[in-house]
């Protein structure tokens, strides 16, 4: 017979908290992960970093690629059969939605100033008549302005006049104001260029499902050609691709590819003439390799992509191949949501806390280094899954300082946060003022991508 102390014990399945089990479980890598995010990201997001927690430590929501390289008409049949949307249809709703609302607000404008206008000069006019009506009384009525009623303006056309001053609408994109003054108390002169748009590449086909709906997509079968018809990423990842603005014929790099996701992105464009994948760890290059060859090799394992794609093993800060159009730099992080729920491989192991210090510094010197890779003109996307502004816009301000006190090179931030406005319906995006350089997609329950943190730079010298 249990004793009744041990058959509660027994039946709650638990020790107590003091309990040596309980304590070594709690200082396990995904605790301290969590005690150190709570601690940190409190400070920076207040009262957002309750629900960006819990969509952190919730279950991550994915989008389907579709690969161009299999049944791409079909495969997309099928998603949308399964009720998955197309993320370049929402983002073109969106931006519609926006532009609608823009002119509404033009048109409300418009209204009220000339009201305003018909106002003034209805008291201007009563001002004149009241001093005019006196000398009326006693004046002679000159026949030839007499104007006949059939020749004069008619009052539609009246009804039409819109006020030269006429608001353009895009002031309320734009919090210039407050984003310039915090640049002017850097030490070194930061520009911004803002971007109102971005270009949807149209062969590219994401699939997602819509905010709260928690359906899940199936791991993808192949197609007639042998490779699958569609991978799976965590959708935040789409925005650094997408923010290179890739265009037809670019040479890429991605400076930090392994496995490939973001790789095979930028190839499911079409665009490039030709992709480098690089990736400073020789066992992860091999994930690349598969990843390749599960998407676009044949059954009779030949290449059936029309561009080249090179995977190199080289440590990014000492890649010296340059004259590129496109770099992504999807540097090694903090990886936070891996770090909340995993413990294998885990940046939080006691054995990993130098490497985990030094993380800013790695991810500075392999920014710089592909700012010095990038064609003149050419465009750099820095990006991490991580919320830490540290290693975000702070590796970004690092690397700018580095830039304008070693080298020629100039370098403007893109400023993408109106074009960005369209991904509303997909992303949950933090907050503009938390930011200086790049943009955030952070973690929330009925959204829950990210976090992916990207900045825009691009090479203008
Ligand atoms: N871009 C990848 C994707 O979307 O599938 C994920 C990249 S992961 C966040 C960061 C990668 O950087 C890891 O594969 C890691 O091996 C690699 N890495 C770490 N240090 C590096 C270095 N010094 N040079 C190049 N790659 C490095």
């Amino acid at each position: 017979m249990l004793s009744a102390r041990l058959f509660r014990q027994f039946v709650r399945h638990k020790h107590a908290s003091d309990h040596w089990s309980v304590l070594r479980k709690k200082n396990q890598p995904v605790d301290k992960a969590l005690d150190h995010f709570d601690d940190f990201y409190k400070q920076v997001f207040k009262n957002n970093w309750e629900w960006m927690r819990e969509g952190l430590l919730g279950k991550r929501k994915y989008v389907a690629v579709v690969n161009n390289y299999s049944d791409c008409e079909e495969t997309m049949a099928k998603l949308e059969l399964q009720g998955a949307l197309n993320v370049r249809t929402l983002f073109k709703l969106e931006k519609q939605y926006i532009s609608e609302k823009r002119t509404r607000l033009e048109k409300r404008r418009t209204l009220k100033q000339i009201q305003k206008l018909d106002q003034e000069m209805e008291l201007k006019e009563t001002k004149r008549n009241l001093s005019l009506e006196a000398s009326l009384e006693n004046a002679e009525i000159d026949e030839r302005r007499l104007v006949d009623a059939r020749n004069a303006l008619s009052g539609e056309i009246l009804h039409e006049f819109v006020p030269a001053t006429k608001i353009k609408g895009k002031e309320d994109f734009i919090p210039e104001s407050t984003h310039y003054q915090f640049y002017n108390t850097e030490q070194f002169n930061v520009k911004i260029e803002t971007e109102y748009d971005f270009h949807f590449p149209e062969h590219l086909n994401i699939y997602c499902f819509e905010e709260g709906n928690e359906s899940e997509f199936e791991p993808s079968p192949s197609g007639s050609t042998g490779v699958l018809n569609y991978y799976l990423m965590d959708g935040g990842s789409i925005l650094p691709v997408l923010a290179l603005d890739i265009q037809p014929g670019n040479k890429i790099l991605d400076l930090c590819a392994a496995p490939g996701g973001k790789t095979l992105l930028a190839i499911q464009t079409l665009y490039p003439d030709s992709v480098v994948a690089n990736d400073a760890s020789g066992s992860r290059c091999n994930r690349i390799h598969q990843v390749s060859r599960q998407f676009l090799y044949d059954l009779k394992e030949r290449w059936i992509a029309p561009k080249k794609l090179q995977i190199t093993n080289i440590d990014g800060r000492y890649f010296s191949h340059d004259n590129f159009d496109r770099i992504l730099v999807d540097v090694p992080c903090t990886t936070d949501r891996h770090s909340v729920v995993e413990n294998d491989n885990n940046i939080f192991k006691p054995s990993r806390v130098k490497e985990r210090l030094k993380l800013p510094e790695l991810q500075c010197e392999l920014l710089v280094n592909a700012l010095k890779l990038v064609k003149k003109g050419g465009v750099v996307v820095y990006s991490t899954c991580s919320l830490s502004p540290i290693q975000n816009d702070g590796v970004v301000h690092m690397a700018l300082k580095q830039i304008w006190e070693e080298t020629k090179i100039d370098v403007v931030v893109m400023d993408l946060a109106p074009a960005l406005m369209q991904t509303k319906s997909v992303f949950k995006l933090a907050k503009r003022n938390l930011m200086k350089y790049g943009h955030l997609v952070v973690p929330y329950l009925l959204q829950n991508y990210g976090p992916m943190y990207f900045c825009k730079l691009k090479r203008i010298n």
